[in-house]
């Protein structure tokens, strides 16, 4: 029992320190009862030991668990986290700090976090470093990562210095959704700001959120007036409610509205848009925001207004032209189909209209027709269309017209307003007008059909001088009649046996000799006998015969006055030249080169023109009349009186003949004022060193008269009727 207690365990070390401590040990006599409280002792320690090393275990635990929480944290937090030494070296990083940088996280360990980076966010970053060891830890900055430039990638950076003060802590979290987000918002924001279209922005209860610079140009309003109202303030008062219900409905059902819409700027003036609607909704599904994006195409609008106004009206007068008369025509036709009504249709034609042009000037003229069709206007209801078909034509619809006889009020009525004289400066202008009547149904039931007839009647009316004309199936009798007659002066012409040349001789009245006749032609027509040129001359200007019946007779002419010539006198023929003849062809070329090959001198052809020729406004027909004159042909103006007899343009185109029309001889012995006319052209002829042919003249009387004024020459059935040249007894 004296032996000391078997050191063998860490237990028994420390019980030795316990007796040392205790002094037990010192002593080498160990009582029982030391025994014993010393194994009491030793006891309570072991209890103590035991309790203390499970402490531990459990602190050990707990570390451990930590240790795992904390790699777990670092490891998988959403955040990269960095070790960064002085020069921004990786020392450590987490997972998602590699997966930031889209490298392994061994090959990362060493490398810069700089070489990640674009050259800019590099030098933010050295920046950033150099301030946290200078002592302004933290410090934080927003980095671009080295990538695509398509799709640039951007983190936020925090770094701390960490307690050793050689390395820093850097967490480095992705923003770069944000930043596209900014940067989309940033556009929509420029886009906002700098679109061309006017741009407002409504909330739930439609009031005015939102308004771009568009908007505040194009309205006038500033955005202080508009926001928080409702955009009725727009409002032109052009649209009824239903306009704008339907908008709500769409804009309620699709959500959606899009359309044109006239709207009133702050100053009041109305404008014209181009409005979309689009709804916004909020999560939930409610309405949170509408937008509405519109274009002023008020401009565009007046262009197409322009557009459309100058394909449909006419400049001059303001009235519908032929097209909008035609569509118009074809609707109301439409219409009175439905309805089982009538329909007139007066087709007008001012009378002689070209003189007034000629004689006033075409300035004159449009001021004449724009007063007319001011008068025509003045005449008819509202309803009713008068529109300018061309020229000094005009066509006028009635549409459901009461009665037959009320048209002709109407077409009365429209001739008695033309008829006002018109003041023009310096000068009055009296008008007279021709009106073909058609009615729909009894006269066509098709507006070209409808119009044919209104023409047919329209020339009726000229020819008759009755001013208006009703269409009867008579007048397209006439007109098939006409059509027929052409066809076949067209093959009497090719034939060549039916057309002959009449010559009447031109009288010098003081020698009673003859030495010029006119040539006229005349159409033995195998079943209706002798056609008057007066019938068919129109016919062949009509149909474009005159150009080859115009040759034809030249050729005669020529032919038969060499023949006079053959006894050595200088004979001449006069050939009656159409207008149309100057228009095209080029008689001023074959006419000459023709006589030329005869051996004839351009001085053995006189042409005779109606004096409307001389006032062409056309140079190419003054330009040929002058090459025929120079040429050595002479120029006699026929029928003269008749027309406008302006005296100036005699001596300009060098007529070397005035025929005195027919009309003038007539009653000269008894008509005071007829006398003064000859007397009066003959003496200004003389000065202008013209000569004078009087036409028609039947009786010895009339010669006589004609003589004893100085008249030159006289023409007419007191010296000769027109005869072939075999039947000539002169
Ligand atoms: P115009 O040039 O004025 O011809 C004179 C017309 O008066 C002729 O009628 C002639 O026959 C007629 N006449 C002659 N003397 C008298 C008379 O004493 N009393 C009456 N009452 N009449 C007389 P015509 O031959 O029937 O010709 C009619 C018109 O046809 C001509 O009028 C002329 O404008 C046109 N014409 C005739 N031949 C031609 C032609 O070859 N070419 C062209 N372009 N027109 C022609
Ligand atoms: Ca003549
Ligand atoms: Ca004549």
């Amino acid at each position: 029992m004296n032996d000391p207690l078997p050191v063998a365990s860490t237990e028994a070390l420390e019980l030795r320190r316990l007796a040392e401590a205790s002094g037990a040990m010192t002593d080498s006599t160990v009582t029982e009862s030391d025994t014993c409280r010393l194994l009491h002792e030793l006891q309570v320690h072991q209890i103590e030991l035991s309790l203390q090393n499970d402490e531990l275990r459990l602190a050990r635990t707990k570390l451990q668990d930590a240790l795992e929480l904390y790699t777990e944290l670092y490891d998988f937090a959403p955040i990269g986290y960095f070790t960064l030494d002085r020069t921004g070296r990786i020392v450590q990083l987490n997972l998602a700090g590699a997966e930031l940088l889209g490298q392994p996280r061994g090959t990362l360990v060493d490398q810069r976090l700089g070489s990640y980076l674009t050259p800019a966010a590099r030098r933010l970053l050295a920046d950033c470093l150099m301030r946290i060891h200078a002592g302004q830890s933290p410090c934080h900055c927003e980095l671009a990562l080295a990538g695509p430039d398509l799709n640039p990638r951007y983190v936020y950076l925090e770094a701390r210095l960490n307690a050793s003060g050689q390395t820093c802590r850097a967490a480095l979290l992705d923003i770069t959704a944000r930043k596209q987000a900014e940067a989309e918002l940033e556009i929509a924001a420029s886009v906002f700001e700098t679109l061309n279209e006017g741009v407002l922005i409504t909330d739930a209860e439609n009031r005015i959120v939102s308004v771009n610079p568009a908007f505040i140009r194009l309205t006038g309003y500033p955005a202080a007036d508009v926001l928080g109202q409702n955009p009725r303030l727009l409002q032109s008062g052009r649209h009824d409610a239903a306009f704008y219900r339907d908008l709500w409905a769409a804009l309620l059902t699709t959500g959606q509205w899009a359309g044109e819409i006239s709207n009133r700027r702050k100053t009041g003036e109305l404008f014209h848009e181009w409005l979309s609607i689009h709804t916004v909704h909020g999560p939930d599904g409610q309405v949170q925001r509408r937008i509405g994006v519109f274009t002023d195409i008020s401009e565009q609008k007046r262009m197409a207004d322009k557009i459309w106004k100058q394909a449909n009206y006419d400049t001059l007068t303001g009235l519908p032209n032929r097209q909008l008369f035609q569509d118009r025509l074809e609707l109301d036709i439409i219409k009175a189909q439905r309805s089982g009504g009538k329909l007139a249709v007066l087709l007008l034609d001012i009378d002689q209209f070209k003189a007034i042009n000629d004689t006033l000037g075409h300035a004159a003229g449009d001021q004449v027709l724009v007063e007319a069709a001011r008068r025509l206007l003045a005449c008819v209801r509202t309803t009713d269309t008068v529109a300018r078909l061309g020229g000094d034509e005009f066509a006028v619809i009635l549409p459901d017209p009461t009665s037959t006889e009320r048209v002709g009020l109407v077409a009365q009525a429209l001739l008695d307003g033309l008829a006002q004289p018109f003041a023009m400066p310096g000068e009055t202008v009296h008008l007279t007008a021709s009106i073909g009547i058609t009615l729909y149904p009894v006269d066509g039931g098709v507006t070209a059909e409808i119009m044919k007839h209104a023409d047919l009647a329209m020339y009726e009316a000229k020819r008759q001088g009755n001013h208006f004309h009703y269409f009867n199936r008579a007048l397209q009798t006439d007109a098939q009649a006409r059509l027929r007659l052409i066809k076949e002066l067209r093959a009497a012409l090719s034939a060549g046996d039916q057309l002959r040349v009449y010559f009447q001789p031109i009288v010098e009245l003081r020698t009673g000799g003859i030495a010029k006749a006119e040539a006229l032609v005349r159409w033995q027509h195998p079943t209706r006998g002798l056609v008057s040129p007066a019938e068919f001359i129109p016919l062949a200007e009509q149909c474009g015969l005159i150009h080859s019946l115009g040759d034809w007779v030249f050729q005669q002419s020529a032919r038969w006055v060499l023949q006079r010539r053959q006894n050595g006198a200088p004979f001449r023929v006069s050939v009656n030249k159409s207008p149309l003849q100057f228009l095209s062809g080029h008689t001023e070329q074959t006419w000459p080169a023709g006589l030329q090959a005869m051996g004839l001198p351009g001085e053995a052809i006189i042409i005779e023109v109606t004096e409307g020729l001389l006032l062409s406004d056309r140079p190419e027909v003054l330009d040929k009349l002058r090459q025929l004159h120079a040429a050595g042909m002479r120029l006699a103006i026929d029928d003269f009186g008749t027309g406008y007899s302006a005296l100036s343009y005699l001596n300009r185109f060098a007529a070397d003949y005035i025929k005195i029309d027919a009309s003038f001889i007539r009653d000269l012995e008894t008509n005071p004022a007829n006398q003064a006319l000859c007397e009066a052209i003959i003496v200004m002829a003389h000065k202008l060193g013209i000569q004078v042919i009087a036409e028609g003249v039947e009786t010895p009387a009339q010669r006589d008269w004609l003589l004893a004024a100085g008249c030159d020459f006289a023409q007419g059935y007191l010296f000769a009727r027109p005869a072939p040249a075999e039947a000539l007894t002169w």
